[in-house]
């Protein structure tokens, strides 16, 4: 993480809205370094990870109702599924203090601003984010302090947003550890797509085509996973509903990688068919560029 550029905390008092794998991360990072801001007020679905919210002594204060959470709040992150930001961005909005930054961390950012954007009032300024870290836990113990460390955050503000609500937002994730850049969102969300988005959807896949496979093929695809099939159930065991609302949510993006991706695995199966081993060798070779690109920029 780096070093504290400043003693003063960035806000008075930061809501986090949602407080499963990032928000409890970034609850953590709060608490740890001090300087993110002086108070941490946290408000999620249910009650049960409010109180183990209050066990991990993460938060100052816990408040199931949104509205109530975000008042007097100078800083807010939605830190919930993004299916649910519409609705969260109503409750919170009557709420929301004059001159308060909100922010969130969902993983599509067209539809964040979408959704979240017109209720925004005037007098409150709207920094979209998306961090490019996770694990595949949820809930407010996956969290961890170095979660964000050498990773990404791409701020996506629309057009006119006030450069120093974003400066503020950009200086939050460099506290937390991470690199930022400023993105366009329907630019994020094809990129998202192809790196994130479709690779998921592939392992979800691949996990149902194993489980659908007669008893005692099955079996064998638990007992020998070590040789590859392993890799893709690590990538499936992430939340469901986080992951229908990214699909759903991120539909045009993920749909168009998606065909390309299925035009160039036919492309795969003609060469598997008629033997052409050059085409083959030529995709491997690749792909292990790929993977030596991403040790080289030490995002492995
Ligand atoms: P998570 O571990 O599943 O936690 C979700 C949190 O949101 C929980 O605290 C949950 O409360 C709360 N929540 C769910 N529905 C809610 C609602 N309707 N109103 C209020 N709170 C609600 O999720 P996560 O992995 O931290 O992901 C959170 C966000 O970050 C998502 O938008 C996701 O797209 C984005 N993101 C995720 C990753 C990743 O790899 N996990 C990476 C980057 C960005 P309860 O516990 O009470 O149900």
């Amino acid at each position: 993480m780096s070093d504290v550029s400043s003693p003063e905390p960035l806000f008075k008092r930061l809501t986090l809205v949602g407080v499963g794998l990032i928000g409890s991360s970034v609850a953590r990072i709060a608490k740890h370094r001090g300087d993110l801001a002086s108070e941490i007020v946290v408000s999620a679905r249910t009650q049960k990870t409010l109180d183990r919210v209050m066990e991990l002594g993460i938060a100052d204060r816990v408040e199931l109702d949104p509205g109530r959470a975000v008042q007097g709040a100078d800083g807010v992150m939605l830190c919930a599924p993004v299916g649910a930001f519409a609705d969260l961005a109503a409750a919170i909005a009557p709420h929301l203090a004059p001159g308060a930054i909100l922010t969130d961390v969902g993983s599509t950012k067209v539809s964040v601003i979408r959704d979240v954007g017109p209720l925004v009032p005037d007098s409150v300024h709207f920094v979209p984010a998306h961090p490019i870290a996770g694990t595949e836990y949820s809930g407010p113990d996956s969290g961890f302090i170095t979660l964000f460390e050498n990773r990404w955050t791409l701020l996506t503000p629309p057009p006119g947003t006030d450069t120093a609500a974003v400066a503020k937002i950009e200086e939050l994730w460099r506290r937390c550890g991470s690199m930022v850049e400023t993105m366009e969102p329907a630019h994020h969300d094809r990129v998202l797509a192809i790196v994130s988005h479709l690779p998921h959807l592939i392992a979800f896949t691949i996990c149902g085509t194993a489980d659908d496979l007669e008893d005692e093929s099955r079996e064998e695809v638990l007992k020998f996973a070590a040789s590859g099939f392993r890799d893709f159930t690590r990538i499936a065991a992430s939340d469901p509903v986080m992951w229908r609302d990214i699909f759903l949510n991120n539909r045009d993006a993920l749909l168009e990688m998606l065909a390309r991706f299925m035009e160039d695995a036919q492309a795969m199966a003609r060469a598997v068919r008629w033997g052409d081993g050059t085409y083959i060798e030529d995709k491997v070779k690749r792909s292990r560029a790929i993977r030596q690109s991403l040790i080289e920029l030490k995002q492995a």
